[in-house]
């Protein structure tokens, strides 16, 4: 059995990480692709759990030897990609999978793999995410100018997606999604 796989964007300071963490936590059947990244591991992450932390030449490597279903700058400073072997592998295995990575990424998802579900997770009205993102008020004004600047232009790729949910709720919003995906969210 081959399942689709899914994939998972949206704006910047949208909570694409809170309705993942929440999918992680409720629904173990869910397989979350593990990212390669050039980042620098945050307390608390672990190795090959979180992401697999690898030195800019071994995430060159990867990408000379065509193992990634695609990569990115992300936030204009590190890499971030996605392996594609474990991909395949748990869609041929018919395990439900999703990947949760930026607008970039998934574009090139679309090229490479276009039967994959897009789903755009939006805020819900743009007010909202302007609080989101300015909220914590540690940013300059201009820095402020720039997420604002980057969230409009990444609202508007919303057109490309197959669905849009709306992230008024984490738990409604992940529901919605296993609900896509065909898992029950009955317990
Ligand atoms: P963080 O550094 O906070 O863990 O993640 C920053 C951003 O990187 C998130 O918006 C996430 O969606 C994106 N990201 C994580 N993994 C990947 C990946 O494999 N590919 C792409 N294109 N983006 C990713």
């Amino acid at each position: 059995m081959n399942t689709r796989l899914t994939v998972l964007a949206g704006p910047t300071a949208v909570g694409k990480g809170t309705v993942s963490t929440y999918i992680r936590q409720n629904h173990p059947e869910v397989w979350f692709s593990v990212s390669a990244t050039t980042r620098p591991r945050r307390p608390g992450e672990v190795d090959g759990v979180h992401y697999h932390f690898l030195s800019d030449d071994d995430f060159d490597a990867l990408i000379a030897d065509g193992q990634l279903l695609e990569y990115a700058v992300v936030h204009g400073r590190h890499r971030y990609g996605t392996p594609a072997a474990p991909v395949r592998e748990r869609l041929e295995q018919g395990v439900p999978a999703l990947l949760e990575i930026d607008l970039q990424g998934a574009r090139q998802v679309k090229e490479k793999m276009p039967d994959a579900r897009f789903v755009f997770l939006a805020p819900p009205s743009w007010d909202e995410l302007v609080s989101r993102l300015t909220g914590r008020g540690t940013e300059s004004a201009e820095e402020q100018q720039r997420r604002l600047a980057t969230a409009k232009r990444e609202m508007a790729a919303e057109a490309e997606f197959d669905v849009t949910i709306v992230n008024d709720h984490v738990r409604t919003a992940a529901e919605e999604l296993l609900s896509l995906m065909g898992i029950s969210t009955s317990d």
